[in-house]
């Protein structure tokens, strides 16, 4: 009887396998031939050609017409992989690793394998790499360990016309390497049609257009200016769902949190129309969705239901999805903007460009005719956007950056070949901050701090935190709060039904007012006592997946303390010295209480508010440091940790005097205000 079992299971296998096998290969051909309809396929020969002619050559196509995905495996086929990797370039991390995924299966390779990732904190590539997607902060740090990119033999900077900052410092260092490297090819390959600026910055490299096919897009605009664009992004949906023939929609929003809100919202609404009306599936789209929800945007839609996307900025031009017809377009992103006189940066949603507003658009009209619905008015669109977005490199703080670039040697910032240069004042900010960092040294000149801050893929003041814990013994809490910061504010979750429970294990964390960055680290710590388990985060209101993330970057920062030789060290019952630590990080960062219960940035005297989430808020300490400034309502500061001012001044005595931190007006304080400090 046995041995008819075994037959049975043997068959079975054998079966199971060899269809597993012809249908991964029926699947293989169709997605060859799904390749060759791609617009870029037509122009395979001559693009390869042009390649060979030119060391540098500028790429223009629409978008979804194949750039990303099919150029790397042309010239892969073409031989270019056999004396070095290929490099694309992706200014955001979703991209990088859905694209990648995706040529892997074009290629019928596992991801990782020959076709792989990396980005900040992941690695997804090995031995056999040879087409790596990457963002291009990655390959701007590559640049640190391989000055001349030794192990490439093509270069392609993609999606240039985003013009993020990294791509912008990487336009001025591949320019440089490529008059050296004649072996180097170098793509500069973009979706808008000004190409003729990034030929001029080549030294009139080539243009090489690929023809797009686009069908015509019906606009629509709103009467009146919406007081509330997302409630009017989902009426909006819900009314193209009811009464639109077949097709999906894409809606852009300003990031994560209205995403959420948002899929709430619609699953609510949809729920309430019952069955007469087809299946509605809600595909939301941002940077830290959990990979196994990113690939769901990508499956083609049942018959008969429809696909709605809710989508950040990512889906204007770095991911193409396939079948969309409607597009709703409330006129904002969320934007960084910096103000080079005080230092300080901030995110706050913006009205979108008119370039912006029409590369939304177009994605309706990919494979026929689409509609765009703009959630704002005709005379909004004409007279109050902006032609075109501002590019990063000038309105965002530079520190980063500059460290960077004095790391491979580069001292000369004013004469540096930007395609666009930064205001003067923040390059000068930017210098002004390290020297304050204690990375650069008077004449400018990187220091041993500097150059082990350089190592951390982090922020400057990040880095500084981290380094300086080596002289308070707590370098392993620091990496913990570090890693837990960096994963953004999506540690804790506050389900709409349960928010008081939610709100109560928040704040046990926060017992003795100890400020967020330490009760970042107990949530870590206590994680870490319960071996990482997963009930525990549930039973806390805790988001798995954020932990599980920081984790990973935790382990990274502690594989990079050993690089620059710090001990890994914990010091947990000594708050004052992570505090500290933080401070050598985060001095620019003080505030202090004004009456009115509101702060004053130390340095620049802003006005700026403790955020509502933040554990302090109801305590209001008379001195504090901040992570991050966010710009809603008011300006907030998110990330809050109480402070002696003494420790600015023995900190950063030469950032700070006395009379900055003297606390003259510590007798009009109102009731209640510095409570944290009295009860000690
Ligand atoms: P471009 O870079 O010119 O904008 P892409 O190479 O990104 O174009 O896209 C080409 C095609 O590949 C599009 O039809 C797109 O839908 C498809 N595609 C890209 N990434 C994925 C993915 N992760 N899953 C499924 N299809 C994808
Ligand atoms: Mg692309």
């Amino acid at each position: 009887k046995a041995s008819v079992m075994d037959g049975d299971k043997f068959d079975y296998e054998e079966m199971e396998d060899s269809l597993e096998k012809s249908r991964a290969k029926s699947a293989l051909e169709a997605l060859q031939e799904e390749r060759k309809k791609l617009p870029m396929y037509r122009y395979r020969d001559e693009l390869l050609q042009a390649i060979q002619d030119h060391q540098v050559l500028v790429i223009v196509g629409e978008t979804g017409s194949g750039k990303t995905t099919q150029i790397p495996q042309y010239l892969h086929d073409a031989g270019y992989t056999k004396h070095g990797m290929i490099a694309c370039t992706q200014p955001r991390r979703v991209a990088a690793m859905s694209v990648a995924a995706r040529v892997s299966q074009e290629m019928g390779v596992k991801l990782g394998h020959e076709v792989g990732y990396s980005i900040r904190f992941e690695d997804c590539t090995s031995e056999k790499t040879i087409l790596k997607y990457m963002t291009d902060g990655m390959l701007l740090r590559e640049f640190l360990g391989e000055p001349d990119l030794a192990s490439y033999s093509v270069v392609m900077v993609d999606e240039a016309h985003e013009r993020t900052l990294s791509t912008d410092i990487l336009f001025g260092l591949v320019k440089d390497i490529a008059r050296f490297r004649p072996d180097l090819k170098l793509l500069i390959s973009s979706a808008t049609l000004d190409a003729e600026k990034f030929s001029d910055y080549f030294d009139s490299a080539p243009i090489f257009r690929i023809p797009g096919r686009r069908y015509p897009v019906e606009i629509n605009y709103t009467k009146a200016p919406e007081a509330d664009y997302l409630d009017a992004a989902i009426v909006t949906s819900l009314q193209i769902h009811v009464t639109q023939p077949p097709g999906d929609i894409l809606v852009f929003f300003t990031g994560q949190e209205e995403i959420e809100t948002a899929e709430e919202i619609l699953k609510h609404r949809t729920r309430g129309l019952g069955t007469k009306i087809a299946e509605l599936i809600i595909c939301p789209i941002y940077a830290n969705l959990p990979t196994e929800l990113q690939a769901k945007i990508f499956e083609p839609t049942p018959e008969g239901a429809r696909k709605v996307v809710l989508a950040t900025n990512i889906a204007e031009t770095s991911l193409t999805i396939d079948g969309i017809k409607y597009v709703i377009d409330p006129g904002f992103c969320k934007m960084k903007s910096y103000n080079p006189r005080t230092g300080m940066e901030s995110l706050l949603v913006t009205p979108i460009s008119k370039a912006s507003a029409n590369q939304r658009a177009g994605r309706s009209g990919r494979t026929g005719p689409g509609k765009c619905f703009r959630l704002y008015t005709a005379y909004n669109f004409h007279n109050d956007l902006e032609e075109n977005t501002v590019p990063e490199i000038q309105r965002t703080n530079l520190a980063n950056v500059v460290l960077t670039l004095k790391s491979l040697g580069i001292h000369d910032l004013l004469n540096f070949d930007f395609m666009d240069p930064p205001p003067a004042e923040a390059l000068l900010k930017a210098l002004e901050l390290l020297f304050a960092l204690s990375a650069l040294n008077k004449l400018g000149e990187l220091t041993k701090v500097g150059r082990r801050m350089a190592e951390f893929p982090l922020d400057p003041m990040l880095s500084k935190m981290i380094v300086a814990s080596e002289n308070f013994k707590c370098s392993d809490d620091i990496i913990s709060i570090a890693a837990m910061l960096s994963v953004g504010n999506s540690i804790f979750y506050r389900p709409k039904d349960k928010q008081v429970h939610a709100d109560n294990a928040r704040m046990n964390f926060h017992t003795g007012n100890v400020g967020d960055h330490i009760a970042l680290l107990k949530v870590y710590n206590s994680w870490k006592e319960t071996n990482y388990s997963t009930q525990w985060c549930y039973e806390n209101y805790i988001q798995v997946r954020s932990m599980k993330r920081a984790r990973d970057v935790r382990d990274q920062l502690a594989g990079l303390l050993e690089r620059v030789e710090i001990e890994l060290t914990s010091n947990e019952s000594d708050l004052d010295a992570i505090k500290k630590s933080i401070t050598s990080g985060f001095f620019p960062h003080s505030a202090r209480l004004q009456k009115n219960g509101s702060y004053r940035t130390v340095k620049h005297s802003q006005t700026v508010h403790i955020h509502p989430s933040a554990g302090l808020a109801q305590v209001l300490p008379r001195w504090v440091i901040y992570h991050e400034l966010v710009l809603t309502t008011k300006e907030y500061m998110r990330q809050v940790t109480e402070l002696k001012p003494d420790w600015l001044v023995e900190i950063a005595p030469h950032y700070y005097q006395l009379k900055d931190v003297e606390d003259s007006s510590s007798k009009k304080m109102p009731r209640g205000a510095g409570r944290a400090q009295e009860d000690k």
